[in-house]
């Protein structure tokens, strides 16, 4: 499979506060790279604050990227995402569409269901013609799984995972190629979760999208991303195949994450260790290995050195000094 998304050394900074004179930067992104290839599901984890809905939007054109790049191929186009002039940008605007957290927030209250849904179309202008908008809407909608006569409503009519579907046809009734899922469900009841999750799951087949499914929560990574990534305080901490992130993860981290979660902890021999305290602030960041603040396995050169990211099977990477000693089993 070819790479849809190919990101080398990316770090995004956001200015915050300083003086008349002086600037004060806030690292959010720092220095990842990492791919995801055409017509995968490609999971992005981490605690809140480590830096994912930046990164994805960075990869949105959403937020400047300070350094390092991001490429995008599709196979039709190929852009230098820091490099778009404005007609490439319009262009990638129909490629890239991003679906939101909250259901509740991302609908205009006074728009009906037809009108949220052909608004990209018209602001896009991918058709002015009411019957070709109308017929794209419906396509859209009814892939969705929404019934088409729900169209004439209002969304506050609607149920949290009704709504959550109307936000999915928005993104998708351009036909991009490459969607990021910003916490998708988080804000859904975790009976409808599923429900949502299988959707994106067929219309990814379907419809042969990519996604960037972004979560703070790995057991639902784990039931639908084909490859996951974790980050760390802006870090790419591990990245690998889901199963085998599962099966054997590497980095302390991950470790963590997965003991928070009973049924997907893979170390019942009660080993696993509990993730005490919080994330450091990116403003106030510690030296050597960021994690080594709560690790348990920290030892001298954690707190000196920062560990790259070393591949440990063919698609298997972590940032850990240790962890050949630690979990190389
Ligand atoms: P996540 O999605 O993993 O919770 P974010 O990308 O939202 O992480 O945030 C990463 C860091 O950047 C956090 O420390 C957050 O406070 C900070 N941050 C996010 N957005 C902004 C912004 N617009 N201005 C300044 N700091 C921001
Ligand atoms: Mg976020």
């Amino acid at each position: 499979m070819a790479d849809l998304v190919k990101v080398e050394n990316l770090s995004v900074s956001y200015k915050i506060g300083g003086g008349l004179f002086s600037q004060n930067y806030l690292k959010a992104v720092n220095n990842v790279s990492l791919t995801i290839k055409r017509g995968s599901f490609f999971g992005l984890v981490g605690e809140s604050g480590s830096g994912k809905t930046t990164l994805g939007r960075a990869l949105l054109n959403a937020v400047p990227i300070s350094s390092g790049s991001a490429h995008y191929d599709d196979g039709d186009v190929s852009y230098e995402l820091s490099k778009l002039d404005k007609t490439q940008l319009a262009d990638y605007r129909k490629r890239a569409q991003l679906i939101f957290q909250d259901p509740y927030a991302a609908l205009s209250p006074r728009m009906t269901v037809r009108d949220i849904i052909a608004e990209p179309i018209e602001v896009m202008k991918l058709a002015s013609d009411r019957e070709e908008i109308d017929s794209r809407v419906r396509t859209i909608a009814s892939r969705c799984r929404l019934n088409l006569e729900h169209l004439r409503r209002f969304p506050h009519a609607f149920s949290g995972g009704q709504r959550q579907r109307i936000s999915i046809a928005r993104a998708l009734v351009s036909d991009p190629r490459l969607v990021i899922a910003d916490e998708a469900v988080a804000a859904l009841d975790v009976s409808i979760q599923a429900d949502v999750l299988n959707l994106l799951k067929s219309l990814q087949k379907d419809m042969g999208l990519t996604f960037m499914f972004i979560s703070h929560d790995l057991s639902v990574v784990a039931h639908i991303c084909d490859h996951v990534a974790v980050m760390y305080l802006g870090r790419l901490v591990e990245s690998a195949p889901t199963r085998e992130l599962f099966k054997a993860p590497k980095h302390p981290y991950t470790k963590a994450l997965f003991s928070a979660i009973p049924s997907l902890n893979p170390d019942d021999q009660g080993t696993a260790q509990r993730l005490e305290g919080e994330i450091p602030s990116p403003t106030n960041q510690p030296s050597g290995c960021k994690f080594h603040t709560r690790c348990p396995h920290a030892i001298d050169i954690c707190k000196k050195e920062e560990p790259s990211l070393q591949q440990t099977d063919p698609q298997h990477e972590v940032a850990c000094h240790r962890w050949k000693e630690l979990f190389n089993t």
